[in-house]
Formats: structure tokens, sequence, C-alpha cells
């Protein structure tokens, strides 16, 4: 048998791909896994959160190449991918932070939707083989693709193998190899998206604890690299949330990580409300005192206070204004040295990959090879956290399909 196009990999873009193969292809999908969609299930906590409503103008700006993504993501948006399935029956809501996810906040519902489309347009899914080897024979025009248990033939192949990061989910890399053999252009694939190791690191007691809109300054040479804003998770050994996350591309060892927990407030104003509250409060513990007059969380106050060497039971009364003012220093410029950033075992996505010199992406094709197309993130565009990744996924595999159309 010969298939018109075989998709190499069954996660988030190559099951969209094959749910948007209309039934009249003949279709197969290799997947290494004994089953689909292995990440896919894992994404946004099991919540799956599959794009963001931010206007498409800015949309574009949250990847690594703007250029490409627009080009990609133009022709089906945010807006049409939260259609697509909503045509499917699929509700879905937008959190206030603009994060989209299915209603049932159940990534499975991503994933059943989409294998619901494949099953009706009785596309073949073949699961626990890895695809070893795929050559290009000219004189029949025609690829073959070898698995571990046999060699299938096809007009047209689809490369949707994913990066490296969370390498037991399936996408573990070793793909690139593969092109390699072919000619591919790569760049090698590197830990993005992906939380922060700091030296002395005094939160583990705070691990799950997030807080919002945090301001950050990253520091090399006394000169900042990086200024940014957002949210900031504590876990149980590092330092993570978007703000972080968003920022790792550009983390380095040694840097210096600057953290401002409540920019809202000036030390100044800081400053007078506590020593207010002391002056009407003298007798309460100066934990207490902290933890009403300062919005951040109880736990957070309480390793502050610690960090700053003042015992929590102390009357407020009994603290120096200058413990006091240390104490507001630690709140608004908290310094911390970056020891490593955690490696593809906890990032959430890859850089590198496919070079996006080799694609025409008016239809996702390779530039030497028109019958070998690239879908998702074994291309070399990654994008910050926020259902970005995702919405890569699927639009590139619809633009690949859309291709296929013309074809
Ligand atoms: C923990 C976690 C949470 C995330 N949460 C989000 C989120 O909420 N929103 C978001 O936008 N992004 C999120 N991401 C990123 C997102 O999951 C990925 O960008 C997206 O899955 C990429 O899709 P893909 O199809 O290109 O690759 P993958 O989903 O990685 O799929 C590649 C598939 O190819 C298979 N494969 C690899 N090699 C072979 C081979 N030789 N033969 C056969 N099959 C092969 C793999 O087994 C795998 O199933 C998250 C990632 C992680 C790790």
């Amino acid at each position: 048998m010969i298939y018109d196009v075989i998709i190499i990999g069954a996660g988030a873009a190559g099951i969209f791909a094959a749910a948007n193969l209309l039934s009249d292809r003949k279709v197969l999908i290799l997947e290494k896994n004994d089953r689909p969609g292995i990440k896919l299930l894992m994404t946004g906590s099991g919540q799956c959160n599959i794009t963001n409503i931010e206007s498409i103008k800015t949309f574009t700006k949250r990847y690594n190449n703007p250029g490409v993504a627009r080009k990609v993501l133009f022709s089906f948006n945010n807006r049409m991918l939260m259609d697509y399935f909503e045509g499917l029956g699929l509700k879905l809501i937008v959190r206030e932070d603009g994060k989209v996810f299915p209603q049932s906040l159940k990534s499975k519902d991503i994933l059943d939707v989409l294998m619901r489309e494949i099953c009706s347009s009785k596309h073949q899914l073949n699961c626990n083989e890895s695809v070893t080897d795929i050559k290009w024979q000219e004189s029949i025009g025609l690829f073959s693709v070898v698995t571990g248990q046999r060699k299938y033939t096809s007009k047209k192949v689809m490369v949707a193998t994913g990066g490296q990061s969370y390498p037991k989910s399936g996408s573990d890399g070793s793909f690139l190899d593969i092109l390699a053999k072919i000619g591919v252009k790569m760049n090698s694939f590197k830990p993005a998206l992906t939380s922060v190791k700091v030296v002395q690191y005094r939160f583990k007691n705070l691990s799950g604890v997030a807080i919002p809109s945090v301001r950050l300054s990253i520091e090399r040479d006394s000169k900042a690299v990086v200024k940014t804003k957002g949210d900031l998770l504590f876990t149980h050994d590092s330092l993570s949330g978007p703000v972080i996350l968003n920022s790792s591309r550009h983390i380095r060892v040694d840097d210096k990580m600057i953290f401002d927990f409540i920019p809202q407030f000036d030390e100044n104003r800081l400053l007078e409300e506590m020593m207010h509250q002391i002056s009407s409060n003298p007798r309460k513990e100066i934990k207490t005192i902290f933890e009403d007059s300062i919005i951040l969380p109880k736990r957070l106050v309480e390793s502050l206070l610690d960090i700053t060497a003042i015992d929590r039971r102390k009357k407020a009364s009994e603290v120096s204004k200058k413990n006091i003012q240390r104490f507001i220093g630690n709140c608004k410029h908290y310094e911390v040295t970056v020891m490593y950033k955690q490696g593809f075992e906890n990032a959430m996505v890859s850089a590198g990959g496919v070079s996006s010199e080799e694609i025409d992406f008016d239809n996702m094709t390779w530039l030497r090879n028109r019958n070998m197309i690239f879908i998702g993130e074994v291309i070399d565009i990654d994008g910050e956290t926020g259902g970005y990744n995702l919405q890569f996924a699927f639009s590139s595999a619809k633009k690949a399909v859309l291709g296929l159309l013309f074809d």
C-alpha cells in the first residue's frame, strides 16, 4: 500500500494534522509510545492551556522568531482555533489572564475530540512504532519510512516528532539524527521555559506558593540584561512561574536576579505604613504587623523575616527602625545568584530544531524536498508560557494540511 501521508509523531501537532486531513487521503500516523498525546495530556498541569486570547498583532511577539510565527499564525490564529474546538462541541473557558482551556479543565477532552475526528476519517494510527529511518526514493518519487517492525511507502512525510523536553513523554530529540542523515539543517535543542536553581535557596517551605506581578531585574557584570514583570512560583528547590520561565532563555549561571515582590508600593510608603502600625500596636508580634500591612503570603513574610534575621515573635516595639528598613529592602530588592537552569527533564519546551531557513512557511514544506513537511516543536520556533506553544503546534499543522489541498 502507498500512503498519501505518513505523520511521524502523535503529539499535539501530529494529531491535529491528522484530525484535519480528510478521509479521501490514505493517512498513517506512527507513534513510538503505546498511546497518542502523552505530552498533550500533561499540558497546563493536566488542564491544557490551548491558546491565549491576546490580540494576534502582539501574540506573535511571544516567539523567538516573530516573523515566522506571523506567517504561520495569521492563517490559523487563536480565534480560529477556539472556533474549531467549539465547532466540535467542546466548550472552552478564558481565564482572567487570557489563557484558554477546555471548560472541563481536562486535557483529555482536547485529545478525545481530536481522536474522534481521526477515527471518523478512518486514518490509521500505529502505536509502539518508532521511526528509525526515512529514505527518499528519487526514481519513484516516494518515501520509504522504516520502523522497528516494518517498512512503509508514502508520497509525503510529515515530521511531528516534537522537541527534547520531558524526554520521557516520547519527544527525546533523537529524531534529529535521522533528519541530519538526510541533510536537514538544524540547530541543536536547548531547554527553554525552565525553572532556575539559585545559590542558598531560602524558600523550600513555600513550595507551591505563587505571587502575582513580581518585578524581576536580571543583572550580569552589574548591567541589567532583562527587566520584566510577571507571576513568580516557588517550588521545593527552585524558582519558577511565568516571570522565570519566560526569562529563562536569557538567564546564565552567576547572573544576579533581583526581585521586587511588591512593586505597587514604594519603600517610603511601606516604611511609613509599618511605623504607623507599630506605634498603634506596640505589643503585637512583629510578624503579625508585617502580615497585616504587606500584601504578601504569610509564609513569604515569615521567610523574609528569617532572611532579615528578625525574630518573628518579637513585640513590634522591640524591633529597630533599621531592621524594619532592612526587611523592606528584602521585599523590594531581594537578590539571588543563579546556580543553574533546569535541564530538559523540567523544561516545558525546547529551543532549537529544524532551522526556519529550511522551511517554506506557506505550506510547511522542506525547501529541498517539497514532499517532506515539518510541523510543531521540531521546528526552531518556541514561545512563551501561556498557550503559545500549543497554538504554534496547531497552527503549523493546519497550515500543512491547507498546503496539501493545493497539491
Ligand atoms: C509539562 C508541560 C506542560 C506544558 N503545558 C503547555 C501548555 O499548557 N500550553 C502550551 O501551549 N504548551 C505547553 N507545553 C508545550 C507543548 O506541550 C509542546 O510545545 C507541544 O506538545 C509540541 O507539540 P508537538 O506535537 O510538536 O510535539 P510533542 O507533543 O512532543 O509530540 C511529539 C510526538 O512524537 C513522538 N515521536 C518522537 N520521535 C518519534 C519517532 N522516532 N517515531 C515515532 N514517534 C516519535 C513522541 O513520542 C511524541 O508523541 C507544555 C509542555 C510540557 C512538557
